[in-house]
């Protein structure tokens, strides 16, 4: 019998490293876990691919998504609207995947209130100088972008006391570490061990 996949939030300053982090701990595919693929309005940046990074999609369509009730939560983040459509995620979880949700502190609360089991991981910068340097280095967004988005950085740092997990992304290998490790201790809490050890269970427990 398999338990169940639990559902991460995964929020941070933009630029933090919860991109980074994430396809790290998932490049070599690994069966069990996978990121949920958002929609969003903003225009691809380059090397980013349609389906794979985001569904990219007109307000329209979007509003249009909306109407149809089709996302689990959406949030307007910088200008552009985001959203976690529900067929993302319902199924994996169902298969037992794992499934994380790069999301901000908005689409966060919403996600916590129709699922309190979902754990939230919030990653954080060492310093604020850092967050800018990381933002400029990745050489993605213009200035005018990255100052809009240190702007807002401090008001969504304040939001950290709203998840279950912190963790400081100063070394990469040791920040990748420490989610792995929040990961597998999820798998191991005594809800998730009873279904995926049912079996061994009742043989251990037979007489
Ligand atoms: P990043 O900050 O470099 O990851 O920039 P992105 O443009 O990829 O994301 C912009 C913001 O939108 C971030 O705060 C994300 O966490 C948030 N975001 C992305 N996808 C979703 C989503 O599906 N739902 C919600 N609520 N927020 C999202
Ligand atoms: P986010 O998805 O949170 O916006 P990214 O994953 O895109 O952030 O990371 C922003 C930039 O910082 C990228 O250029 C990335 O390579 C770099 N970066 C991420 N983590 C670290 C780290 N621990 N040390 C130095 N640079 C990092
Ligand atoms: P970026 O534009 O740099 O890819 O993402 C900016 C922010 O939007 C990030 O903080 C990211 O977590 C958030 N974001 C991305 N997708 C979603 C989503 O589907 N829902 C919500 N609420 N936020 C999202």
């Amino acid at each position: 019998m398999t338990a169940r996949g639990n559902l991460f939030i995964i929020s941070a300053p933009s630029g933090a490293g919860k991109s980074s982090l994430l396809s790290a701990i998932l490049q070599d595919k690994p069966a069990d876990m996978k990121v949920s693929v958002s929609h969003t309005t903003r225009q691809p940046r380059v090397g980013e691919v349609d389906g794979e990074h985001y569904h990219f999609v007109s307000v329209d369509e979007f509003k249009a998504l909306i109407e149809e009730n089709a996302f689990f939560e959406w949030a307007e983040v910088f200008g552009n609207y985001y959203g976690t459509s529900k067929a993302a995620i319902e199924v994996m979880l169902e298969k037992g995947i794992d499934v994380f949700l790069d999301i901000d502190w908005q689409g966060a609360q919403q996600v916590k209130e129709m699922m309190p089991e979902a754990i939230g991981v919030f990653i954080l910068p060492p310093s604020k100088a850092e967050l800018e340097r990381r933002l400029t280095g990745r050489g993605q967004d213009s200035a005018e972008v990255i100052a809009g988005r240190m702007a807002q950085a401090t008001s969504e740092i304040s939001h950290y006391d709203e998840y279950d997990f912190i963790i400081v992304n100063d070394d990469f290998e040791q920040a990748q570490v420490d989610l792995k490790a929040i990961i597998r201790s999820q798998r191991l809490t005594r809800a998730s061990q009873i279904h995926a050890q049912n079996d061994m269970l009742n043989d251990l427990l037979a007489d």
